[in-house]
């Protein structure tokens, strides 16, 4: 019989690294279950400039995160590099469960996260961080007066390109149709903003450079045109930021917590998820904000819950 821990943390990323600081120094027998690399998706960012106390010179997202790491391990927290592939939830002890082995904890904090979804171009993995992202809030100050591109006709995509505005001389929207699909009240706004231009009926083919992103080529949907666009001399690169939704890292849990149509789960305030004994926390929750400092903040939050519900003085 494997040993039955008081909270089992599922994604090693800034909220489930939060969750076991704040989990460990309540002397909450703790483990962090891991399927990749520490970090989730701050693993793959060179810069993080708008997490507070961040502001080191030559700080990176994998050194945030390593100092995260350090802190959860410090207070006691366990660590397993393994990935789970099915759960049973809804006993009082919870089962969690991986090819290989079979974790038992009464309480689950799920911080699985989320990821862009692709824009689906060759190249754009080797360009990620060198001129392709996903995230306006995170990397649009790096774009300080070069030219941008921005692939997607929905909300999301046409408020980044109008946000992207503020930083870059211009930014242009690719749409794969002839319309946005953005509300009208967005498109206006985007319409009369002097420094949008439209690739219409258009997609990201593929992407080049000598290691930051220099040209891409792009196709017309309608008529198989493909144009070629070079970055400004000048600027020797430009930007390329897909908003065309975000996939959370929650197929594991279908059928069994409650989640919106795009499979993100349903919390309170306070994390709990339509389970008793299991929370969710960071990227993978439905909210507003996906951001470091949010995905930290609910991690807490999730491992003061478990506390106060194992505690008899609350
Ligand atoms: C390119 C990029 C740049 C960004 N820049 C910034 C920035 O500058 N500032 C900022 O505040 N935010 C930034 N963000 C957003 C920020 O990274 C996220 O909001 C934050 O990482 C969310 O943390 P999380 O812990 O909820 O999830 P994640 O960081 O996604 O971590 C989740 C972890 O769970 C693991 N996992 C998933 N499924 C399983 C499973 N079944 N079993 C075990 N483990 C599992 C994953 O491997 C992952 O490590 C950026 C995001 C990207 C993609």
């Amino acid at each position: 019989m494997s040993k039955i821990y008081d909270v089992i943390i599922l994604g090693a990323g800034p909220a489930g690294l939060a969750a076991g600081l704040y989990a460990g120094r309540s002397r909450l027998s703790t483990l962090i279950i891991e399927k990749g690399q520490d970090g989730g998706q701050i693993a793959i960012t060179d810069e993080i400039e708008n997490y507070p106390g961040q502001i080191v010179d030559g700080e990176s997202g994998p050194s945030l995160i390593e100092r995260m790491t350090q802190q959860a391990e410090k207070f006691g927290a366990e660590r397993v590099s393994d990935t789970i592939k099915e759960v049973e939830l809804e006993g009082e002890v919870k089962i969690l469960k991986s090819e290989k082995a079979e974790y038992q904890a009464k309480n689950v904090i799920i911080a699985t996260g989320a990821h862009a979804r692709p824009i689906g171009c060759k190249g754009e993995r080797e360009f990620m961080g060198k001129g392709v992202s996903y995230c306006a809030t995170c990397d649009a100050n790096f774009f300080e007066d070069f030219e941008v591109y921005v692939v997607g006709g929905g909300d999301s995509a046409v408020e980044e390109a109008m946000y992207l505005t503020k930083f870059a001389r211009k930014v242009t929207i690719i749409h794969r149709r002839n319309e946005l699909r953005a509300a009208k009240s967005i498109q206006e706004k985007a319409f009369a903003n002097p420094k949008i231009e439209f690739f219409w009926d258009s997609v990201v083919e593929e992407l080049f450079g000598d290691d930051i992103l220099q040209s891409m080529t792009v196709k017309n949907v309608k008529t198989g045109e493909i144009r070629t666009v070079e970055a400004d001399p000048d600027d020797g690169m430009f930007g390329l930021f897909g908003f065309i939704g975000t996939v959370p890292n929650s197929d594991v849990f279908k059928g069994i917590i409650d989640m919106d149509e795009r499979g993100y789960i349903k919390t309170d305030a306070d994390m709990h998820t339509n389970i008793p004994g299991v929370y969710a926390a960071g990227d993978v929750r439905i909210k507003s904000l996906r951001q470091v400092v949010t995905a930290a903040a609910d991690g807490a939050i999730a491992a003061v819950q478990v506390e106060r519900s194992m505690s008899d003085y609350f």
